[in-house]
């Protein structure tokens, strides 16, 4: 865990945050500026700067579980919904810890800007 990473903090319990699921290796949490009605973070506890740098599939394999969980419990699977992962410069990544997005609850359009 990194102090500076504020994921990290999220994901160790340092820093209170309500859950909206948790696992042993993933934590679950709203985005704190949401783009759609349903805005969650999915993250794992220890720190991945981004997706170019994990390597553990079963892991990548269990956010994804996660957000799927989420958006069936919230409702939102027969409406649809959409689990992003920017990442790096170009993939407009601006916190730099492994996160998942799951939006839900509006049309999204494609493709992104
Ligand atoms: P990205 O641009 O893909 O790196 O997404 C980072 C996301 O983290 C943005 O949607 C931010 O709104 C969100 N975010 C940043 N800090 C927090 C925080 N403390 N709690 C919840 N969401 C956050």
């Amino acid at each position: 865990m990194s102090n500076d990473c504020i994921f990290c903090r999220i994901g160790s319990g340092d820093i209170n945050t309500a859950l909206v699921a948790e696992s042993g290796r993933a934590v679950a949490f709203r985005d704190i500026s949401p783009q759609a009605p349903l805005h969650v973070l999915v993250i794992p506890r220890d720190h991945i700067d981004s997706l170019a740098s994990a390597e553990d599939e079963s892991l990548l394999g269990e956010m994804l579980g996660m957000a799927a969980r989420i958006a069936r419990d919230e409702g939102y699977s027969a409406s649809g919904y959409r689990v992003v992962i920017n990442t790096g410069a170009d993939g407009g990544q601006s916190v730099p810890h492994l996160h998942l997005h799951l939006l839900a609850g509006r049309h999204l359009s494609w493709p992104p800007g």
